[in-house]
């Protein structure tokens, strides 16, 4: 007989939010290899969530397709609940859905500040005070927060994104206590420069391509796929041991 498998996530059920693309999709695909039934959301990509689901279910797995608007207020808890009808129960939610401008300080709309923090932050707290309380009851849940190396190394560029980032960071730690005993585990994953379609625009010139993975220790930009391992950790009873903790995931870029 095999030893148990701690990485094993048969008969879980997981929401990726922002999975129709980059480290979401990663993600989402990672934990349906692992075993669980994945939910798979956009915003407008309708057709590569379609995609992502039909991957999950060759896989053998159950999924669904879900929109939502992250920044319509309400849609992150709704989210939850259209999830829960879907698929069952929620044991693992994956935080990973945001949006970022790119504008200094003084340049910063209204409009984009509002984007950002009912995205980035508001949604975020709404997801968990509907997933949360469930997982708690049932003695086992995994909440997953995908933050930025930008927590540590902030652009100038990206004042307000990189803020929310610390805000949530902040979140996980604050829940980390709150949950205590109960079996439910909060973390952060904080992803370094990864290859994914909102770097597309900085990484397609070879050049500049090239001058960003030499300040990166490892030598190479991240690809979505490299977010997969940490996130099966911080998903599954391998880590069972590991709450409040930020995971940076940048090929040492913070310490560079
Ligand atoms: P991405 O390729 O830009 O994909 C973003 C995902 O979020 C898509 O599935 C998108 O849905 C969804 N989304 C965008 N706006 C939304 C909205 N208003 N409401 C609901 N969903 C929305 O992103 P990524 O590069 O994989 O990044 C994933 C996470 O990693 C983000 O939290 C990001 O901050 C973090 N991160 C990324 C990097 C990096 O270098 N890529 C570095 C550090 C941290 P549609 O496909 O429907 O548009």
């Amino acid at each position: 007989m095999s030893a148990p498998c701690l990485f094993d996530l048969a008969g879980r059920t997981a929401l990726v939010t922002g999975s129709s693309r980059g480290i979401g999709r990663a993600i989402a695909r990672g934990l349906a290899q692992a075993g669980a039934d994945v939910a798979v959301h956009y915003t407008s990509s309708q057709g590569a969530a379609e995609e992502t689901a039909q991957e999950i279910r060759a896989m053998g797995r159950k999924s669904a397709v879900l929109q939502a608007e992250l920044s319509e207020p309400g849609a992150g808890g709704l989210l939850v609940h259209r999830t829960r009808e879907a698929l069952g129960e929620l044991d693992i939610l994956v935080l990973n859905a945001s949006v970022q401008f790119d504008h200094h300080f003084d340049q910063v709309t209204p409009w984009e500040f509002d984007q950002q923090v009912n995205v980035n932050f508001r949604s975020v707290l709404d997801m968990l005070q509907v997933a949360v309380p469930a997982m708690q009851r049932r003695g086992w849940g995994r909440v997953l927060m995908i933050g930025s190396v930008q927590e540590y190394r902030p652009a100038p560029k990206m004042p307000v994104y990189a803020a929310l980032k610390c805000a949530t960071q902040s979140l996980v730690r604050t829940l980390a206590k709150d949950l205590g005993a109960c079996g439910v585990t909060i973390n952060n994953l904080a992803p370094g420069v990864i290859d994914t379609d909102r770097n597309a625009q900085a990484l397609t010139d070879p050049q500049r391509r090239d001058r960003i993975a030499a300040r990166v220790p490892v030598g190479r930009i991240g690809m979505a796929e490299d977010c997969v391992g940490p996130a099966l950790l911080l998903c599954s009873d391998a880590g069972s041991y590991i709450s409040g903790a930020t995971l940076l995931v940048e090929g040492g870029l913070a310490v560079s």
